[in-house]
């Protein structure tokens, strides 16, 4: 399948491990010119040398936090300056904490809407000009089950996110006519270090293993497991590929059938 993602240029927000980083992996393999940034330069320096050298792309790396709006500025002005452009922006960042409403904190609702909700903001409002300028585009955003299925102790997911897909929506009502295209993918129980954290914190919680944990969360979809970060990756790649040329405002789950509705 030709993907018609070959010199593309790529960001892809919080990259330098799990979700992010199989996305930047997965778009170097089709030939994109990739953009990574995260918060610790040394991990983010490491996953970009990695990623050059396996799919003899080009990569450029900043550290970066998205819950500072400068920051994002800069990152992507420097994108265009190093590439010529943006083409697809995919947006991402840490998952808040896990927590009832009651342990919710004013503190972590602000945190959880600045790096779920904000961050998004921040992207869309610097790569939209460029796109606009190529009348050509993708953001996806990274998202989670919960912007269809809320998820019992994940009260800031389940409240945040869903301000994420009326972006995403409005987006894609907004710059359709620009040849924008703006979707989100709500991975499901995905191996990541975030996932390795929710199971131990679960697992202390409940008093048990975080084996067991895991074990129920994979038997609660109906491919009985849990997914590979790949797996995500490759349903942003055919988002952003020329291959999904007439789907924009949707939210796509990649959760082996976790969510049990219609
Ligand atoms: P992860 O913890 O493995 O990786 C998160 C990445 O984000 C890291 O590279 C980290 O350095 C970076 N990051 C965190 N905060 C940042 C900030 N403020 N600025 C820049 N970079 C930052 O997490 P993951 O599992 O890959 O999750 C990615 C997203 O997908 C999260 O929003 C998470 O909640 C969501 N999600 C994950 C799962 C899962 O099972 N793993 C399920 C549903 C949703």
């Amino acid at each position: 399948m030709d993907t018609g993602l070959k010199n593309r240029v790529a960001i892809v927000a919080a990259s330098s491990q799990g979700i992010g980083r199989a996305v930047a992996e997965a778009l170097a393999a089709e030939g994109c010119c990739i953009a990574m940034c995260a918060r610790q330069a040394q991990a983010l320096q490491h996953a970009a040398e990695q990623i050059a050298k396996h799919h003899r792309a080009k990569v450029f790396a900043l550290p970066v936090d998205v819950t500072d709006p400068q920051a994002v500025h800069e990152f992507v002005e420097q994108t265009v300056s190093q590439f010529g452009g943006v083409d697809v922006c995919v947006t991402n960042a840490g998952g808040p904490p896990a927590k009832g409403f009651l342990a919710t904190s004013l503190e972590d609702w602000r945190s959880a809407v600045d790096a779920n909700f904000l961050s998004t903001v921040y992207f869309a409002r610097e790569v939209i000009p460029h796109m606009q300028s190529k009348r050509w585009g993708r953001i996806i955003t990274i998202t989670s089950i919960t912007t269809k299925q809320p998820v019992p102790d994940l009260v800031l997911s389940n409240a945040v996110r869903a301000a994420v897909v009326g972006l995403v929506r409005s987006l894609a009502n907004e710059f359709g006519k620009a040849g924008i295209l703006v979707n989100n993918v709500g991975p499901g129980f995905t191996a990541t270090q975030r996932l390795r954290e929710l199971a131990k914190r679960r697992a202390q919680a409940f008093g048990q293993s975080e084996k067991q944990v895991v074990a129920a969360w994979a038997e609660a979809t109906a491919l009985q497991r849990i997914a590979e970060p790949r797996e995500v990756a490759d349903t942003v790649v055919w988002l952003a590929s020329e291959r999904a040329s007439y789907i924009t405002g949707q939210t796509i789950l990649v959760d082996g059938g976790a969510y049990k509705g219609l």
